[in-house]
C-alpha cells in the first residue's frame, strides 16, 4: 500500500522475471493494468531501450521523447530479498525527471544570461572568451567594448521602458552580427562586449550603421550615440577583464563624439590616460604650493602702448618642469577640474589688480573662461565673488569667452553675459574665426571684443583672400562697435598692416611672450622709459 501511494511508477517483477504488478504511475505510464502485467517487460524494453532486466540492481538516466516533449527519466531496479536472503524478485522503479530538469536549466540559464537581453553576463563572457582563446590560440582576434554614450540621459528623458528597449536595440544589433567565433555579452548597464575575429570586423558598416542609430518605441525616437572600442589581442594569456578594460579606455578618448564611433587603442593611449591621471592627482598640490601661476602677455594698443595684458596659466612641476597649457587644459577640460583652475586664475589676477590699483597702474588683465566652466559653476556669480572680495573694479578685469559657450543654451548664455556687462565687465569673444559659425553668433553674443584667431595672420602669408576677410571682420566689428583685437603677431609687419585695417588692440610674439608677473611689469616700466 505504502508503495501505490509513490509518485513514482513500480513494475514488480517475481524471481522469474514476470511482471505481476503494477501501481496506477506505472499503469499510467504503460497504458497496461495489472491483467496485462506481463506486457510490462515489452513496454520498458520499447520506451527505455534494451534494459537488461535481468541484471543486478543498477540506475540509469534516459532521455525519451522528440524535440518538443523530451523526457527525462530516471530508472532504477531493486531486488527483493525475503528473509532468508533469497531472491525473491525485483522491482523497477521509474521516476519523471523532466520538471526538476528543467528548472536545474533555467537556473543555469538565469545565472549566465542577463534578464533584460538575452546576453551573456559579464563573468560568463569572460568565461567563454577565455575558453574560446584557449580552444583557438591560432585565430587572430579583437575584443570589442561597447558603450552607450550618456544612457543615463536617455533613462532620464524617455523613461525606463524606453531605456530598456534602447539597450535591447544595442543587443539585437550585436547579435544581428553573429558569425563563427563570435562570442558577446552584457558587461553592465550599459556596456556590451565581443569577442571576434580580426578579419570578421568589417568596421566600415559598423561605422555607417553607428552614425544613425535610432531608437524608435511609442512615437518616441531617439539617436543614440554609442562607441566601439576595440583591443587587438595580442596575448590571449592576458586577463580578459584588462582587455575589456584596454578597448574601454580607448572610448575615453572620443567621448561625446559624434562623427568617430570606433576607436582603436593603443599603449600610447594607455600612457596618455596614465598620464592624465597622474597630473589631475597633482593639481589641487599645485595650486597651494603656488606651482601654478598666471603668466602674462602685453596687449597693446595702435601706439603701441601697453594697456593690457592676457593671463595665461603656467605650471611650473617641481618633477616635471615647465607645463605649458596644453599640456593639462585638455585633460582638465574633459574631467571637470578646469573650473578648479580657472577660479584660481581668476583670483590669482584680481590680486595683481588689487596691487596695481593701489600703486596707480591703469592696465587691464584679461582672464579665460573654458566653456566647460558653466557646466560646473555659477560663472557670473562666482566671478563676482571674488571681484568683491579682493575690491577690483570689475572694468579692470576682462573675460574671454569662447564661442562654443553659444553652442548649448544660448539664450541663458546671453543673459549670462549681459548679466556680467551690466556689473562692469568687459566680455571678450576669444578665438574668434576659429569656429563654425562666427559671424552667426556673432549676431546673439553681446559681447565688447572680439579677439581674431591668430590662423587668419598665419594664412596671410600667402593668401590674399584671408587678409580680405581679415580686413572685413575689423570693419565689420567697428560697423558692430565692437573692439577688435588681433592675436599672434609676431612681425612688424603684420601689426602695420592690422593698424592700417584699423585695428585697434594687438597681441603676439612681436611685443612680447607671456612672462611672469615681476617681468611683466619691468615691460611696462621700459616702455615708459
Ligand atoms: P588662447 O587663450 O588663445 O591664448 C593665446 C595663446 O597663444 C597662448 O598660448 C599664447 O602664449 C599664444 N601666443 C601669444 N602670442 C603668440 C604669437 O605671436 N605666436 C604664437 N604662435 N603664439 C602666441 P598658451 O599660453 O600656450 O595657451 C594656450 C591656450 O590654453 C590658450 O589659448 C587658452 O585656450 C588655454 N589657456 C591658457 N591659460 C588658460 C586658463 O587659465 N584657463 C583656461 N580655461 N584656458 C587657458
Ligand atoms: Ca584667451
Ligand atoms: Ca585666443
Amino acid at each position: 500500500e505504502i508503495v501505490s501511494d509513490m509518485s513514482e511508477a513500480i513494475f514488480f517483477f517475481d524471481a522469474n522475471g514476470r511482471c505481476i504488478w503494477l501501481n496506477h504511475q506505472a499503469s499510467d505510464l504503460s497504458g497496461l493494468s495489472e491483467k496485462n502485467a506481463e506486457k510490462a517487460e515489452a513496454f520498458l524494453q520499447d520506451y527505455f531501450g534494451s534494459l537488461a532486466l535481468m541484471d543486478p540492481d543498477w540506475a540509469l538516466k534516459k532521455t525519451v521523447g522528440d524535440r518538443e516533449e523530451l523526457q527525462y527519466y530516471v530508472l532504477e531496479k531493486h531486488t527483493i530479498q525475503n528473509k532468508r536472503h533469497t531472491k525473491e524478485g525485483f522491482f523497477i522503479l521509474v521516476r519523471n525527471q523532466t520538471e526538476a530538469q528543467r528548472e536545474l536549466k533555467k537556473e543555469l540559464y538565469n545565472a549566465t544570461h542577463d534578464k533584460l537581453t538575452g546576453l551573456y553576463t559579464r563573468e560568463y563572457l569572460y568565461q567563454m572568451i577565455e575558453e574560446e582563446l584557449r580552444n583557438y590560440p591560432g585565430v587572430e582576434y579583437i575584443i570589442v567594448f561597447v558603450d552607450v554614450n550618456e544612457f543615463k540621459i536617455v533613462n532620464d528623458i524617455f523613461g525606463p521602458a524606453f531605456g530598456d528597449y534602447a539597450l535591447q536595440c544595442v543587443a539585437d544589433w550585436i547579435r544581428g552580427h553573429v558569425r563563427r567565433h563570435f562570442i558577446y555579452g552584457r558587461l553592465a548597464g550599459d556596456t556590451f562586449g565581443v569577442l571576434l575575429r580580426q578579419k570578421d570586423f568589417d568596421e566600415k558598416l559598423a561605422e555607417e550603421e553607428l552614425s544613425h542609430f535610432i531608437v524608435k518605441k511609442d512615437r518616441r525616437e531617439h539617436q543614440l550615440l554609442i562607441h566601439l572600442g576595440v583591443y587587438h589581442v595580442h596575448d590571449t594569456m592576458r586577463e580578459v577583464s584588462v582587455m575589456f578594460d584596454r578597448a574601454h579606455m580607448a572610448i575615453s578618448t572620443v567621448k561625446g563624439d559624434y562623427k568617430r564611433h570606433i576607436v582603436y587603442y593603443d599603449e600610447e593611449m594607455r600612457n596618455e590616460v596614465i598620464w592624465d591621471q597622474y597630473i589631475s592627482g597633482e593639481l589641487e598640490t599645485a595650486m597651494k604650493e603656488n606651482q601654478i601661476c598666471p603668466y602674462l602677455q602685453p596687449v597693446v594698443d595702435r601706439e603701441g602702448k601697453v594697456v593690457g595684458a592676457e593671463a595665461l596659466v603656467r605650471w611650473i612641476h617641481p618633477k616635471e618642469g615647465f607645463l605649458s597649457p596644453a599640456a593639462f587644459i585638455p585633460i582638465f577640460e574633459k574631467n571637470g577640474m578646469i573650473s578648479e583652475v580657472d577660479r584660481f586664475m581668476w583670483r590669482s589676477a584680481c590680486k595683481i589688480l588689487a596691487d596695481w590699483e593701489k600703486r596707480g597702474k591703469d592696465i587691464f588683465i584679461s582672464v579665460n573662461i573654458s566653456p566647460k566652466d558653466f557646466y560646473f559653476m555659477n560663472v557670473a556669480r562666482e566671478i563676482r565673488a571674488i571681484v568683491e572680495e579682493l575690491g577690483v573694479n570689475p572694468q579692470k578685469l576682462r573675460l574671454e569667452i569662447t564661442e562654443t559657450v553659444m553652442m548649448n543654451d544660448i539664450d541663458n548664455r546671453v543673459l549670462m553675459i549681459n548679466e556680467l556687462r551690466d556689473a562692469g565687465f568687459i566680455v571678450e569673444m576669444d578665438d574668434f574665426g576659429s569656429g563654425y559659425s562666427s559671424l552667426n553668433l556673432l549676431k546673439d553674443m553681446p559681447v565688447d571684443v572680439i579677439k581674431i584667431d591668430m590662423a587668419f595672420l598665419r594664412a596671410t602669408k600667402d593668401n590674399q583672400r584671408a587678409e580680405t576677410i581679415l580686413r572685413n571682420i575689423i570693419r565689420l566689428s567697428s560697423d558692430l562697435g565692437i573692439e577688435s583685437l588681433t592675436e599672434g603677431v609676431e612681425t612688424s609687419e603684420q601689426y602695420h598692416m592690422l593698424t592700417d585695417m584699423g585695428c585697434q588692440l594687438f597681441q603676439g610674439y612681436h611685443f612680447a611672450r607671456p612672462m611672469q608677473v615681476d617681468g611683466f611689469e619691468a615691460y611696462c616700466d621700459t616702455q615708459i622709459a
